[in-house]
C-alpha cells in the first residue's frame, strides 16, 4: 500500500516524489521509505524511493523533506 508523505510542505506519492527527484514522471515507483541518512544541506530527514524512469532502468532516489536537495544512486 502506497503511503503518502510530506515533502517541502506538499503531499507526495511515490510517483510524484520520484518525479521531483528525476524531473520526469517515472513509469513506476515503489513505496517511500525513510533513508538512513540526513540531508547534507539542512540536516533534515531524507526519504528514499525506488523507481523506473524507463523499462530497462531502476534508480534509487533520495529527497530531503525540508529543502530542495535530491540525489540518485546513478
Ligand atoms: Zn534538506
Amino acid at each position: 500500500m502506497a503511503e503518502n508523505r510530506v515533502v517541502e510542505g506538499r503531499m507526495v506519492t511515490p510517483v510524484t516524489l520520484a518525479e521531483l527527484i528525476e524531473g520526469d514522471r517515472p513509469m513506476d515507483a515503489e513505496d517511500i521509505t525513510d533513508a538512513d541518512r540526513e540531508c547534507p544541506e539542512c540536516g533534515g530527514n531524507v526519504l528514499e524511493v525506488g523507481y523506473m524512469p524507463s523499462v530497462t532502468e531502476f534508480v534509487t532516489g533520495y529527497k530531503c523533506q525540508g529543502c530542495e536537495w535530491a540525489e540518485t544512486d546513478r
